[in-house]
């Protein structure tokens, strides 16, 4: 119940921030010769200028502001809220255009006086913004370059938009208003400065050094960092946090992982981490002794959520058992006497990462694995191929009902699982699901 408060909370914090320049455009003195449409483009405007400001609050890692949702979450809302910000501000010089046509001289911005060129330019890095964004995988753009353009396209597209609304006047000739204006500008250079300068400045003052190096199965390693100097941080098993390995945390070179292992009064951390590109990739490489420095913890996917449940029921899907193994060890170091389930699925039973975590898991806990291999060996008798409803049924109790589910794999795996789950009768509010795509 306190989540769901709080969650409605941050939700009215967002209408209203973005509501709050259509509201000052009622206040402010209309300028002469506007009307009814003219007022509606202008707000159209004034609103997306403020989504757009709020896009850059959403990835700020705000951690109260994000603990309800969960943060990967808060990173899908603001994807989707992209789209509703680049329609709104388009719908900007549509509706101005469609009043009088003659301002489509002002759309060529090596033409138009600067604060039109402004206004346009803006719309153009916003679309660049968006498409490389949506596209990204697709036009091959490297996570790390994209992510610094990202930035850049984005401080661009909201300064030259402010430089628009400002070089323009319209609306904004009170001293209220813009003092209004100058508050939005200047708390955006402070999200900015705050994320990128102060952010990685505190983790520069508490960083962590790699303690073990670990191969396991399936083209995966554990990487053990301890806290230097520092007590580390508290978490709740199944968060996850960015880390930065060989790099200054100011370079914009980190990567979240979940930590793998279960919360501990010295601070260790372990994560997991499956061969998957660039990055990852070089992880075996890494030698005890390097420092590393590590954002968290962040997320929402945590036993901890709902610690009344009569038991557990874990999905997992490949590498996605690593903030499941972080809850089971912290059921297992809490002396949790509930019944647990683990479906675990992967290719092949020798290429289980945390496998013999999770076996020893299964000796000291009342744990049942089921593991769903897509190619078993010979003889196999167990579930084979991908995780069905009807082999969730078979190994599912009838009082499944009053279980917590946590489900992590690929995003298809979890958009299947989910549905199985509640053609089985399983409240939506019982399951739980982490992404590891976000972007
Ligand atoms: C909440 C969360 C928890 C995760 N936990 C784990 C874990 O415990 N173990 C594990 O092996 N993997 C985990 N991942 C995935 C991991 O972050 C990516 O596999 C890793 O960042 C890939 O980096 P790369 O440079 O090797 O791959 P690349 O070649 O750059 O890209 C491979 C794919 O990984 C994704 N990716 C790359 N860099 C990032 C980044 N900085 N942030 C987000 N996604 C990125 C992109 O979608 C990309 O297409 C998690 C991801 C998230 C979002």
């Amino acid at each position: 119940m306190r989540t769901v408060l709080h969650g409605a909370f941050w939700l009215a914090v967002y209408l209203a921030v973005v509501l709050t320049p259509l509201v000052v455009l009622l206040l402010a003195p209309t300028p002469a010769g506007g009307g009814f449409w003219w007022d509606v483009a202008i707000g159209f405007g004034f609103a997306g200028l403020v989504m757009m400001g709020v896009q850059f609050l959403l990835t700020a890692r705000f951690r109260r502001a994000t603990a309800p949702f969960g943060i990967d979450a808060i990173y899908y809302f603001h994807r989707y809220l992209a789209y509703v910000a680049v329609a709104v501000l388009l719908a900007h010089p549509v509706v101005l255009i469609a009043i009088n046509p003659a301002l489509l001289s002002y759309m060529n911005p090596f033409a138009a006086p600067w604060e039109m060129a402004a206004g346009t330019t803006s719309l153009f890095l916003l679309l660049v913004l968006v498409a490389s964004s949506a596209w990204r995988k697709r036009l091959r753009i490297p996570y790390e370059a994209w992510r610094v353009a990202h930035l850049l396209l984005a401080s661009g597209a909201v300064g030259l938009a402010l430089a628009h609304m400002g070089g323009i006047g319209y609306y904004a000739g009170t001293p209220a208003v813009r003092v209004l204006w100058v508050g939005i500008g200047f708390s955006l250079v402070g999200i900015v400065v705050w994320v990128r300068v102060l952010g990685p400045w505190r983790l520069l003052r508490s960083p962590f050094r790699v303690t073990d190096v670990r191969p396991e199965p399936g083209d995966s390693w554990t990487l053990a960092l301890e806290p230097e100097g520092h007590e580390g941080f508290s978490f709740d098993p199944g968060q996850f946090a960015w880390v930065s390995l060989g790099h200054s945390p100011f370079a914009m070179k980190e990567h979240p992982f979940s930590i793998a292992s279960s919360p501990s009064p010295g601070g260790r951390l372990e994560f997991t981490i499956k061969e998957l590109g660039d990055f990852t990739r070089t992880v075996g490489r890494i030698r005890p002794g390097e420092a590393a420095y590590v954002d968290g913890p962040y997320g929402a996917f945590s036993i901890d959520r709902c610690p009344e449940a009569a038991g557990y029921v874990f999905i997992a899907g490949g590498i996605g058992v690593a903030p499941i193994v972080s809850m089971l060890r912290a059921l297992a170091d809490r002396g949790d006497t509930r019944p647990h389930r683990l479906f675990q699925a992967h290719s092949r039973l020798d290429r289980v990462p945390l496998g013999e975590a999770v076996a020893e898991l299964e000796k000291c806990m009342d744990l049942r694995v089921v593991h769903v291999l897509e190619d078993p060996p010979e003889g196999w008798a167990g579930e084979r191929g991908w995780i069905t409803r009807e082999m969730l049924d078979r190994h599912l109790p009838t009082e499944r009902r009053d279980l917590e589910y946590f489900v992590c794999g690929p995003v298809p795996m979890n958009r299947a699982v989910g549905r199985y789950l509640r053609e089985l009768g399983i409240p939506t509010s019982r399951i739980h699901t982490e992404l590891f795509d976000l972007v």
